[in-house]
């Protein structure tokens, strides 16, 4: 059943503690990935939950949501758009800051990759305070696609990410504390 499928999936995600910083408990997915049968069902668990959602756009997050969203997107028969740190993106963009644990960061958007109108998911590897989904969310909003949810492979649930993202769902696989 799904729990035991969850299981097999959250077992191959590495912790590494004190990476990139002492204190953070680093949940390495590149384990996961080296696992066919936990690679495919993690991909077969949201495209079970998506795929009669009518999502028309994914939206990956730089860097792991780039490994995560396509095959979801090819999958759903939706489009994947990459949203992208400073800088990276040749066309016309438009940025979102957004604060990190120490300072702030900024995503990207190629202009005309989403049009008004869209229904979109957002996806990453993991959400730890929130602030990534937020900016990502706040992008898609402002060329008016409708985000209909997020989702992770892994949520850190002490850190209370999911209250940052109000009232917008967030669907993840893994709950770690
Ligand atoms: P946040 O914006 O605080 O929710 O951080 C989420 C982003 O940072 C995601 O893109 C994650 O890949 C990355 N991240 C934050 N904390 C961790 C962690 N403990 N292990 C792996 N990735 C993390």
């Amino acid at each position: 059943d799904v729990a035991d499928r969850i299981a097999k999936i959250s077992s191959t995600i590495r912790i590494i503690p004190d990476f990139p910083k002492p204190g953070i408990m680093f949940h390495d997915i590149t384990t996961l990935l080296l696992d066919h049968a936990a690679f495919k069902d993690t991909i077969d668990l949201f495209v079970e939950r998506y795929k009669d959602m009518n999502i028309s756009v994914v939206a990956g997050v730089e860097a792991r949501g780039f490994i995560f969203g396509p095959p979801i997107a090819l999958a759903i028969g939706a489009k994947f758009v990459p949203l992208r740190k400073p800088n990276r993106l040749p066309g016309e963009v438009i940025s979102e800051e957004y604060s990190l644990e120490y300072g702030t960061d900024i995503m990207e958007m190629h202009l005309g990759a989403v049009q008004a109108g869209d229904q979109a998911l957002v996806v990453d590897d993991l959400i730890a305070t929130g602030g990534t989904l937020c900016a990502a969310m706040k992008l898609l909003e402002r060329v008016g696609a409708h985000v209909v949810e997020c989702a992770c492979v892994v949520e850190l649930v002490e850190l209370k990410g999911r209250d940052r993202l109000g009232e917008k769902p967030l669907f993840v696989l893994v709950s770690s504390t």
